[in-house]
């Protein structure tokens, strides 16, 4: 059942908080008061609320907190929730070969079992709105891409739902085996078939559709060309894996005589509407088409570290003007599955570039809320403290025995231990109260995808 949003004249104060609005001049109050109206904020600023406010249904006392706007997630892949800490010591290509064979025996159960482990590990470290990339598609599994839209309605997290695909198999020069790729054509009219049924493009949308085939080494170029005219037709964003490990260049290279940027150009695959994960292996004329086109990056910081892909160049994204967001990537590359903590290692990884101002802690924030927002398209609605926008946000516990020596806040979210959430609230609804989600029974999450992970581990 879907989480309702909050009656439009019920009114939630949050007062004396730390607020990091991060909007366009990195707003701060010390002690500060919010005002949600419904499912949007309808006032923020210094000090208490105005007095005589109608309808009042809750205050909070923020004291000894701050509160940023609810992290937003720009790479997932839900389903590797129940394929957690497998292939351990790999990279990519070594990986997703160990793992092929078992993702291609998922069904409709599984995927959702293992798409509320997901999305609740997502809530529980403060996004508010996540994307979730399903490349794959076995025959007779049930409707895949409904069980997670089903598993997520029911958290309360905003969503974007990426109809993925893979159609180049071992015997076309690709890397998964060919029984866990489809036809070309059936994936273009079940993605058509899924923006039809689920994209809802209004404003506050809690719902968004996006065509997101792999990546350059499990998908046929006709299937790019034919997903971005497709996409476009429809009006829907574009996303995929680009330029993640050295492997993956020097595929491009043999097959295409061209490396991953040149060949996504070559596609149709540069511009506003579409956003890449990883960016890792970028060269200055890579950087240069992504900010000249406005073509959006997913940093995956710890999934990179994890496959020991490398460090994408985010401070040279930033100088440049391209849009860039945080992703935890799969929990088969990143167990954690947290976003919150991405803001320490996307800060940590960078500043490896040598550079001890590489990324700061406001630019760190910045990326995991408005950046994000901005790469799902999102930028009018969500990502930041500001009247009118949607009522996505976070309240995290700074005085605590972790955090309360800490000189600045928006240090001790971004630099500190990830801090307790007292409250998280998505689309004007408290979904997260005192660490623990308050939509569903969070131990019966746990158990259906402990016993989803066994189930799909005896599949062989
Ligand atoms: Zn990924």
């Amino acid at each position: 059942m879907a989480v309702q949003p909050p009656a439009a004249d019920r009114r939630t104060v949050i007062e004396n908080a730390a607020i990091a609005t991060v909007d366009a001049r990195d707003t701060e109050y010390a002690r500060g008061h919010v005002v949600l109206l419904g499912n949007t904020i309808e006032s923020v600023g210094d000090g208490p609320a105005p007095a005589g406010l109608d309808g009042v249904a809750r205050r909070i006392d923020g004291e000894g907190h701050l509160l940023t706007p609810g992290l937003v997630n720009t790479h997932h892949h839900f389903y590797q929730w129940i394929t957690r800490g497998l292939a351990q010591d790999a990279i990519l290509f070594d990986w997703l070969v160990a793992l092929y064979p078992t993702w291609a025996r998922i069904d409709a159960d599984l995927v959702r079992a293992a798409t509320q482990g997901s999305a609740a590990a997502l809530l529980k470290s403060g996004c508010t709105t996540a994307s979730d990339h399903h490349y794959v598609f076995p025959r007779g599994a049930g409707d895949l891409l409904g069980a997670s839209i089903d598993g997520v309605r029911e958290l309360g997290l905003r969503f974007t739902a990426l109809r993925g695909s893979m159609d180049r198999g071992r015997k076309d020069g690709g890397l998964p085996p060919d029984h866990a790729v489809e036809d070309t054509d059936e994936i273009l009219a079940a993605s058509e078939a899924a923006v039809d049924r689920w994209h809802d493009p209004s404003p506050g949308s809690m719902l968004q559709v996006a065509l997101a085939p792999c990546s350059p080494f499990s998908v046929s170029t006709e299937l790019m060309r034919q997903s971005a005219e497709l996409a476009r037709r429809k009006g829907v964003r574009l996303h995929t894996h680009g330029s993640e490990t050295a492997e993956e260049e020097e595929f491009c290279k043999q097959l295409f005589g061209m490396g991953p940027t040149d060949y996504f150009e070559s596609t149709g695959w540069l511009g506003e509407d579409v956003w890449m994960a990883h960016c890792v292996h970028m060269n200055d004329s890579d950087l240069a088409k992504f900010a000249e086109t406005g073509t959006g990056v997913a940093h995956c910081p710890s999934s990179n570290a994890r496959l020991a892909a490398g460090i994408a160049r985010v401070p040279a994204m930033l100088a440049a003007g391209v849009p860039v967001g945080l992703g935890v990537d799969g929990t088969a590359s990143n167990e954690s599955g947290e976003l919150g903590t991405e803001l320490r290692n996307a800060l940590l990884i960078n500043r490896l570039h040598g550079r001890p101002d590489a990324l700061t802690v406001r630019q760190a924030l910045r990326l995991g809320t408005m950046g994000g927002a901005r790469v799902l398209g999102r930028q009018a609605e969500i990502g930041s403290i500001e009247p009118g926008k949607l009522a996505d946000l976070a309240l995290w516990k700074v005085d605590g025995v972790l955090h309360s020596s800490i000189a600045d806040p928006v240090a001790a979210l971004v630099l500190g231990a990830l801090p307790p959430l007292t409250a998280l609230f998505v689309n004007g609804n408290p979904v997260v109260e005192h660490g623990r989600l308050s939509t569903v029974d969070e131990d019966r999450i746990a158990r259906t995808a402990a016993r989803a992970a066994r189930t799909l581990a005896a599949r062989g």
